[in-house]
């Protein structure tokens, strides 16, 4: 099975010009990286003239977006806007986004709205912070029993669950491999408990500072089939060697 990379490049870079180049790279890497299944989440001001005349294998994001089609939303994007820009793919429920004061009711309107427009969401979901009583656990649950519960059993294996537990996001390190297996032996559980059988076939995402050393590592064994890279996907230095260590791990 194909790993992913969701190439999340926040709101980098300042100008068009840089994104331009950034993306030229990313190609470059991607057409070499065959393996692997490459969606960029640039910031949605650039994707329609990124996508312009684009016609390779890399799928294109929104990082966030608007459950209504349309209407007096001022700053907001909405899913349909977003895949009249050809994104394909939406991040939901993103820690910058939850932080900011996203909620879980929000998240849950987010990923039903993207299903509406034929986007795929990447729902994330992680803890705050762990302290060593297990109260992650029940956490994640909730984050995912409140994202899915629009989400018939028809769609959920359209769902990507980005699992990035945010004490690790823009950290020095990943977590271990072996907590984030446990975690994603939980996120299985949970969903099959809520899906049945279906529940299998959704695609389960690590994120958290990973770069091209630590990749192979984290989709070494077990049940998680890619990752969601924030500052190694927005560098052109990094992309390149980041995507091969994926399509060799
Ligand atoms: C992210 O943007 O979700 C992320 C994991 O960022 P970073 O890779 O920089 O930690």
């Amino acid at each position: 099975m194909k790993s992913t990379l969701v190439a999340n490049w926040k709101m980098n870079p300042a100008t068009f010009r840089e994104a331009k180049l950034l993306f030229e790279t990313t190609k470059k890497a991607a057409d070499k990286a065959k393996n692997v299944q490459v969606i960029v989440a640039a910031p949605a001001i650039f994707l329609r003239q990124l996508a312009v005349g684009y016609r390779g294998r890399i799928a294109f994001a929104l990082q966030n977006g608007f459950p209504e089609a349309r209407g007096a939303h001022t700053g907001e994007i909405s899913f349909a806007q977003g895949a009249d820009s050809r994104a394909s793919y939406a991040i939901i429920g993103h820690a910058e986004r939850r932080a900011m004061g996203e909620s879980n009711e929000q998240t849950k309107a987010k990923v039903a709205g993207a299903l509406k427009q034929e986007l795929t969401p990447i729902l994330c979901v992680g803890e705050e912070k762990r302290d060593g009583s297990g109260q992650h656990f029940p956490f994640i649950r909730e984050q995912l029993r409140a994202g899915l519960a629009d989400v018939p059993a028809s769609s959920i294996k359209k769902v990507l669950i980005a699992y990035e537990p945010v004490w690790v996001i823009g950290a020095t390190k990943p977590m271990s491999p072996r907590d984030m297996h446990e975690m994603s032996i939980f996120i299985r559980k949970t969903i099959v408990e809520f899906y049945g059988e279906g529940g299998m076939e959704s695609k389960i995402l690590y994120g958290g500072s990973v770069d091209e050393i630590s990749a192979p590592e984290m989709l070494r064994d077990g049940d998680v089939r890619g990752l969601l890279v924030g500052r190694a996907s927005a560098e052109t230095h990094h992309i390149t060697k980041l995507l091969a260590a994926i399509e060799s791990a």
